[in-house]
Parts: C-alpha cells; sequence; structure tokens
C-alpha cells in the first residue's frame, strides 16, 4: 500500500505541447514519462509500474508457451552484424559504437552496435553449442531495451529511439516442427494482448528485411498508427496493406526492359547517396528488389531495381529492371513494402536523410523525365539503363496499392480497410540466419547429416502496447486502465487527511484490497476533493474509494469505478467484501 504523498506523481493539468496524440499527451499528463531527448523518454514511478505489469503479462504467456527467459547484451561486437545477411540494410537504423580508445575521427566501420534486434546474436549463440537434434526445439526470450535510430521519432513511446522489446527466438529440428512452435507462439500472443485488455487482429505481414518464410503483425486498431490492415471479416482474411499489395508490382514490372546503351553522365549541383552507392547491399540476387533513391526538397525519388546484388553492378549496367517515379517519403515508406528486401535498404537510406544536403527535387525530376536510372555516384547519373521500354511513370503512379473495396482474395467480398498501430510482429524465419557457417545454427541429424535449425523469431514493443493501451482506453478525464495493467488498482481517495478516523479506515480497507491481491494507492495529500478526484481520474485507477467526512458520519464510503459513471454508496461494513 503506497501513499500519495510519498510517491512521485507529478501530474500535469495542461498537455505539453510535444504532445500530439492523446496517449502522448496522458502519458505525460499523469506522471509515467517524460521526454530525455527526440525519441528518448524516462519512465517514471508509476509509468514503470504500468511497464513492469505488461513486461511480466508477457513473460508469463511466454513461459506458458514453454519459452525460456535468457539475457543478451545491448552492446553488440560488429561483427556479429557484419557476418549476417543484412548489415548493410539495417546498419542506417544502428547505432554504431567506437571501442575505447579510438579517435574521435569515427572508424569507416564500428567496433560495436547498439541492438536493434537479436537474431545475429542469438544464432551463434545457440548454434555453437546445440548441435545435436536432440537440443533443437527450444524458445528463448529476452525483455530488453532496444535502440534504433529513427528518422522520425514520435508520437512518444510509439516510435521510440530507445524502447523495450520482448524479443524471442526458436530453434527447431524441422520446417513441421517450426510451423507448429510458430503457431502457439501466435497463440501466445493472442492470449498476452487480450490479457492487456486491447482490441487487436493479427494480420498477414510481410517479410521485410528480416526475410523468412511467412510472418503476421498483430495490430491495434487505431487511427493515429503507422499501418494500414485490409480485412474482411467474414472470410477471416487479414493482412497488412503492404503484404496485400506485394505480388501485384512485381508482375506490373515484367514489362520493364533495358534500354539503348549504358552512359555515365554528369550532373552538376546534384550531389547523390554516395553510402548507398559505395556499399553492396548483399541481398541476394533474384528475390531481392534493390532501392535507389533521389532526395528532394520534399520528395523522394526512388529506383526500384530487380535482381541485383550490390548497386556497384548498377553502375556496370547489369540491372534486372528499373522503375522511376517521385515519391513522398510516407509512400515511399509504403509503397516499398511491395518489395521483399528493400523496405530494410530504404529506410536505411532515408535514415541517412539528415546527413545529405543540396538535392534538389526539380533536378531529379528533370533527370527522371530523361529515363535515368538514379543516383549512384557522386555528381554523377547513368542514362539508359534498364528504364522499362514504355515505362509509364503515371501508370506507376500509385504503386498499384490495394485499396477499400477490393475484392478479398478468400472470399472475393469487399475489403475494409482500418489504421493500426503494430504492437507485435512474428516471423517463421526458416535458415535464414542459421545457414551461416560461423555464425549460423547448424545440427546434426538422427542419421549424421548436418542441417541448419529453422528458426523462427518473435517480438513485441512492450512499451509501445503500453501506450497503444492507453490509446485504446481513455476518455476526456484521463487513462482508464484495464485492471491488469493498472499502476494501482484501487485508489483510496481521503478527503479528510489528519482526520484519524478517516486516516484509520483508509489503511483498513486498503490491507483487505491488499489481502485480495490489488495494489493500492492511499490519496493521503491536503487539497480539494475536486483536485484529488480529477488526479485519480486522469492516472486511470480502475477502483476508486471515497472516504469523505460527511460519509463516515453516516458509516459510509463511496466507490467508483473508472470505466462507469455511477459511484455507489457502500456501508463501511460491506467495504471490505467489495474489495476482497
Ligand atoms: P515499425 O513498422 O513500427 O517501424 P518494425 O516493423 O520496424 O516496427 P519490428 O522489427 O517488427 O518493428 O519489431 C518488433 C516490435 O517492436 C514491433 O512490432 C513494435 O511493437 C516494436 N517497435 C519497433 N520499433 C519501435 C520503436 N521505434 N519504438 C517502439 N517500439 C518499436
Ligand atoms: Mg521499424
Ligand atoms: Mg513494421
Ligand atoms: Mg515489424
Amino acid at each position: 500500500m503506497d501513499y500519495w504523498s510519498k510517491q512521485y506523481i507529478p501530474t500535469l493539468k495542461e498537455s505539453p505541447a510535444e504532445a500530439e496524440i492523446e496517449s502522448h499527451k496522458l502519458l505525460l499528463r499523469a506522471g509515467l514519462v517524460r521526454k530525455i531527448g527526440s525519441g528518448i523518454y524516462a519512465f517514471l514511478p508509476l509509468g514503470n509500474k504500468a511497464l513492469e505489469n505488461v513486461k511480466r503479462l508477457c513473460c508469463e504467456e511466454m513461459d506458458k508457451a514453454g519459452a525460456m527467459e535468457l539475457l543478451m547484451p545491448a552492446v553488440v561486437p560488429a561483427e556479429y552484424w557484419q557476418a549476417g545477411p543484412r548489415w548493410n540494410a539495417a546498419r542506417e537504423i544502428m547505432y554504431q559504437v567506437a571501442s575505447a580508445g579510438e579517435k574521435a575521427e569515427f572508424p569507416e566501420e564500428p567496433a560495436f552496435v547498439l541492438g536493434p534486434t537479436h537474431e545475429e546474436i542469438i544464432t551463434p549463440l545457440i548454434g555453437s553449442e546445440a548441435t545435436s537434434y536432440r537440443e533443437m526445439g527450444k524458445t528463448f526470450y529476452q525483455v530488453q531495451t532496444k535502440f534504433r535510430n529513427e528518422i522520425r521519432p514520435r508520437y512518444g513511446l510509439m516510435r521510440a529511439r530507445e524502447f523495450i522489446m520482448k524479443d524471442g527466438y526458436s530453434f527447431d529440428a524441422t520446417d513441421d516442427e517450426a510451423t507448429a512452435t510458430y503457431k502457439r507462439m501466435a497463440g501466445a500472443y493472442d492470449k498476452f494482448f487480450a490479457r492487456c485488455g486491447l482490441k487487436f487482429i493479427s494480420v498477414e505481414a510481410d517479410t521485410g528485411v528480416m526475410g523468412g518464410a511467412f510472418s503476421h503483425e498483430f495490430m491495434v486498431p487505431a487511427e493515429v498508427g503507422d499501418d494500414d490492415v485490409v480485412y474482411n471479416i467474414e472470410s477471416g482474411y487479414a493482412a497488412n496493406v503492404e503484404k496485400a499489395t506485394s505480388g501485384l508490382v512485381p508482375a506490373d514490372l515484367e514489362d520493364a526492359a533495358p534500354v539503348g546503351e549504358i552512359e555515365k553522365f554528369d550532373t552538376p549541383g546534384v550531389k547523390t547517396i554516395e553510402k548507398l552507392a559505395k556499399e553492396p547491399f548483399n541481398i541476394p540476387a533474384d528475390q531481392q528488389y534493390k532501392t535507389l533513391l533521389f532526395v528532394g526538397d520534399d520528395k523522394l525519388f526512388a529506383v526500384v531495381v530487380r535482381g541485383c546484388d550490390q548497386v556497384e553492378e548498377a553502375k556496370l549496367g547489369s540491372l534486372g529492371y528499373a522503375l522511376i517515379r517521385p515519391a513522398t517519403v510516407d509512400e515511399i515508406f509504403e509503397a516499398m513494402g511491395a518489395y521483399p528486401g528493400s523496405l530494410g535498404a530504404v529506410k536505411g537510406t532515408i535514415a541517412n536523410r539528415d546527413k545529405l544536403d543540396g538535392i534538389y527535387a526539380d533536378e531529379a525530376i528533370r533527370l527522371v523525365g530523361n529515363g535515368v536510372t538514379g543516383a549512384n555516384e557522386k555528381a554523377k547519373h547513368l542514362k539508359n539503363v534498364n528504364v522499362s521500354r514504355d515505362l509509364d511513370i503515371d501508370k506507376f503512379g500509385d504503386f498499384r496499392k490495394v485499396q477499400a473495396g477490393e475484392p478479398c482474395p478468400v472470399s472475393g467480398k469487399p475489403l475494409e480497410i482500418q489504421r493500426a498501430i503494430e504492437v507485435g510482429h512474428i516471423f517463421k524465419l526458416g535458415t535464414k540466419y542459421s545457414e551461416n557457417s560461423e555464425y549460423g545454427a547448424q545440427y546434426v541429424d538422427k542419421d549424421g547429416n548436418k542441417q541448419p535449425a529453422v528458426m523462427g523469431c518473435y517480438g513485441i514493443g512492450i512499451s509501445r502496447t503500453l501506450q497503444s493501451i492507453i490509446e485504446q482506453k481513455h476518455d476526456k478525464n484521463g487513462i482508464v486502465w484495464p485492471w491488469a495493467v493498472a499502476p494501482y488498482q484501487v485508489i483510496i481517495t481521503v478527503l479528510d487527511p489528519g482526520m484519524e478516523e478517516a486516516d484509520t479506515l483508509a489503511q483498513k480497507l486498503g490491507e483487505a484490497a491488499k489481502t485480495a491481491g490489488a495494489s493500492v494507492l492511499v490519496d493521503d495529500r491536503e487539497g480539494r476533493p475536486g483536485v484529488k478526484f480529477k488526479d485519480a481520474d486522469l492516472i486511470g485507477i480502475p477502483l476508486r474509494v471515497t472516504i469523505g467526512g460527511r460519509g463516515l458520519k453516516n458509516g459510509q464510503v463511496e466507490m467508483k469505478w473508472r470505466d462507469q459513471d455511477e459511484m455507489q454508496k457502500v456501508d463501511i461494513a460491506d467495504a471490505e467484501s467489495v474489495l476482497v
């Protein structure tokens, strides 16, 4: 039982200007978090309690599903990532750390990175020792601080640069066993999000830069989300728009073919994405699409390239196909979801945008008009490379995104569309990470043959989930916590603190609630009742018990559930039993 006067709950009357959406305002106003830097937050005691509750619910469901908790380092030697399949695609989103003693001049290759996710670490960690088929069939998870250098952190904990994630990883001997594990984890996710009191749906998702066989996202419907999901209730089909769209654009691109001789030409005044040009993507040819970008004043110009291993090859004219069109940053994010593997590269490139200057939209438009592939060398562009014979920029103008009303691929009935927040994401990875000879995970099967483990990975944004709960569960007065997540479940508001009878009763009722398993906050502060009620509503405690002088005289206390309008007067003698 905690006393408000001894706690630190700095509630705010007004919401700070930094907050745009309700849940972000309430995180600040209820004294749950404070901003330390862009996308970087401190959890104050009340926020930490709620966060811990979300974490605990998650761990409980993971444990029930047979996963084992471990803890990996957040600072990771860069070599793990360099050896893995997506170093170049993912490095822009990683905070890169020099080794102690390294000069201020940052080395070309960092000694360490701060982990944005941990496939590259856990695969060799488990793979180096679990070398028999008997040791397969294991799932591990951790709850850890993750770091991503998001270019546009926003909405508080929703898109932060440092955030709390539960990340899990499974290792199975066979594809069927991996599918069974994946389904078990999906079931655990359903239970976890339900226990958080969330309305959510799981949708088919793109595998993106993570790669792998298939994937689902867990989505909380909300207008402030960054994703769109399409669904049809009757057929049960639900997918991220990116996923629903994928397959459409590549088919269109089949028509694209190289034209003309390849020729370099100077484009003075146009700076280019040097880094992108220098570095190979290391994404296998044929399966992947690449994107080169122009960055304009307020526009990005994408060149989507199919079937080349690295940008270096683009210079040599070995591109498969290319498509050029102007697009806004958001459009690029959305559209690139249609190109397996390219999303990470694109996001990485855009992450670098802040470091670029002086790339002009009008110049890029001119280049697009000339049928030029892109910025692949400083102040140089390629002419006549692989632009579709009859590339009709307008035709690709909207990247053919699935729209509401289009037929559901299962039932043919019209699809509905809904904006949503991605709170969890699971992937059946297959052997993408385990295949690596040095940093992979291979086991010896019953017949003595070496086989790569069939892996899955399972992420939950714990801190994003916390804020999503607030986004979904609030009213004009504040947060309306679900019981299981509430930082305190019962608040006892003492209107006349210092009055012995009131204080004694508060303690007694508090103990009763505690014995019944509830966590209790006693508001023992001096102050007007109105202020205390407002605060109690703002911080969203599910049950409020009010002890006031007048009620005491009548032998009564007031009880009010946060999610109900009516307040009940309850005889003191009965109050204890209500709480129990
Ligand atoms: P998003 O599409 O929102 O950028 P993501 O697909 O990059 O997320 P994953 O790599 O799938 O994220 O990570 C697993 C989970 O971690 C996500 O489902 C989300 O809940 C959470 N998460 C990812 N990035 C952030 C972030 N910047 N801030 C808070 N939570 C995040
Ligand atoms: Mg992301
Ligand atoms: Mg995503
Ligand atoms: Mg995801």
